[in-house]
């Protein structure tokens, strides 16, 4: 096996990403759109996979958790009561020479600078200005920026708004969770869950990301998957290190290695946070950096949005009768960093017959095709029509698998590795009967070994199914 070099994996990431249909630059033949980009047939059953095994975990094997799904658009109050219209902001500031936008805090990290996600305009421009001889244009390494000034990322739409001076805006939702605490009440009343309960939500989230970059990891589409467990108030500490420890758990679960996450505990909390950890990932090109976010959040988010509602959100104790609002445990990740950390776990390159070979190592379970299913040769029609009727078989049972038949064994092996498919299953001249003792019989090779074995296509669906399944 060859080593991880985390100076060409995200390149090589990329480029397997595109040729082999997993990630596409969105609008690419209009030239693109910075910061979108689109998942092609291989990835959207990647994401479909993590999204089924997320949900799985999240809702069908817990109990008391109950799933969403909310409309993206909201009545602009809710980005009011949330903060973010006044306070969603990232620090920005523009070389004067090319114009290129960076933002500060990332920047300064980058010298070992921490900016507090808390301080004023002054304090940051106070805090750049003490380095500003340190830090470079990425674009064109010039060190002469315009003073820094915060840039709010939501995203405004005309949805109804008829003004024609754009002064009514909607937004597209900066995270999705805020359906959640918009339908707390809903839930409560109609389905009467006791606390603890978790409410549970995938969702898009649109933010004007001052710099997009790193393929999937910041964009400015995105989809969130999110949970938040309301639980009474002062009840969070040990509910908070289960939450850690189960979000830890998953991800060794679809098989991310454990040398490649860390936990990272937030320094400078918001004023109503009471703890907040990140789950990183090691990713390629940017080293350790945040793939989930878990937090502890009180009773804030609840609150406010009773504050501008003026609707009654709190939860009525059905033994003692006492009313209060909930507080909230959160955990928080994008789908598509995590299709990231999952793409670049998988990576692996060895050496199979004296030639390196490319192949992602993928759990089968969240693998995009389970297996691939091939006559020897095209040109056969009796091995074609033998092949054909174990695939429509197989495929009645796992629906994520296809047919391949271009170019010779060999190349339809790489081309399946590459995507990584668990399982490729051969009909030959001795599955026709041809050695009599194997007839009805194929050959299974296992991607990660690239070893063959005989199996008869009577038990196939039942060996598939379990392989899978891991
Ligand atoms: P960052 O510090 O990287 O900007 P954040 O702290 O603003 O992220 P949260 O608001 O906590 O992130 O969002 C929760 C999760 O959503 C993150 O852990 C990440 O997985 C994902 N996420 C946030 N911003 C983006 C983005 N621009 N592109 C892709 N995923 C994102």
């Amino acid at each position: 096996m060859t080593e991880r070099n985390p100076d060409t994996l995200m390149e090589k990431i990329v480029s397997l990403c595109k040729r082999r249909g997993f990630v596409y630059q969105g609008s690419e033949i209009y030239g693109g759109l910075a910061g979108i980009y689109d998942f092609g047939p291989r990835g959207v059953e990647l994401l479909h996979n993590l999204k089924a095994a997320w949900w799985r975990a999240n809702v069908y094997d817990k109990e008391n958790y109950y799933g969403l799904d909310s409309g993206m658009f909201k009545n602009p109050r809710v980005w009011e009561a949330s903060g973010h219209t006044s306070g969603f902001s990232d620090p920005l500031a523009e070389c004067r020479k090319c114009n290129t936008r960076v933002r500060v805090d990332k920047e300064l990290a980058k010298v070992g600078v921490v900016a507090d996600e808390k301080m004023s305009e002054k304090e940051l421009n106070d805090l750049f200005d003490a380095h500003r001889g340190e830090i470079t244009c990425p674009q064109c390494g010039k060190k002469d920026f315009t003073a820094v000034r915060a840039f709010n990322l939501l995203v405004k739409t005309n949805l109804g708004d008829f003004t024609s001076t754009g002064s009514e805006p909607v937004y597209l939702p900066g995270e999705a969770c805020q359906g959640i605490y918009l339908n707390f009440k809903n839930i409560l009343d109609t389905l009467q869950p006791k606390l603890p309960f978790g409410v549970v939500q995938i969702g898009k989230a649109f933010r004007n990301e001052i710099s997009p970059r790193n393929f999937l990891f910041r964009l400015r589409e995105f989809e969130q998957a999110d949970t938040q467990l309301f639980i009474k108030p002062h009840q969070n500490k040990d509910a908070y290190e289960q939450i850690k420890q189960d979000r830890w758990n998953w991800y060794l679960a679809i098989g991310i290695r454990e040398e490649n996450l860390r936990w990272k505990q937030h320094e400078n909390l918001v004023f109503y946070a009471k703890d907040a950890w990140d789950i990183e990932y090691n990713f390629p090109a940017l080293g350790f950096d945040e793939l989930e976010g878990i937090h502890d959040r009180t009773d804030y988010d609840l609150t406010q949005h009773q504050q501008f509602s003026g609707i009654d959100l709190r939860y009525t104790d059905p033994e003692t009768g006492e009313k209060f609002v909930p507080w909230i445990l959160e955990t928080s990740v994008g789908l598509s960093r995590m299709s990231l950390a999952v793409l670049a776990d998988a990576y692996t390159e060895d050496d199979l017959g004296g030639e390196t070979r490319v192949f992602l190592k993928f759990k089968p379970s969240i693998a995009p095709v389970k297996a691939a299913v091939f006559p020897l040769l095209k040109n056969k029609p009796e091995l074609v029509a033998k092949a054909r009727e174990v695939y429509q078989m197989l495929k009645k049972e796992i629906p994520q698998i296809v047919w391949d038949d271009n170019g010779n064994i060999g190349k339809r092996y790489r081309r399946q590795d590459e995507i990584g498919t668990p399982f490729c299953i051969t009909i030959d001249f001795d599955t026709l009967g041809e050695t009599p003792e194997m007839q009805d019989t194929v050959t299974l090779r296992d991607r990660d070994t690239g070893e063959q074995q005989r199996v008869k296509i009577d038990e196939l669906v039942e060996l598939l199914t379990k392989a899978i399944k891991v």
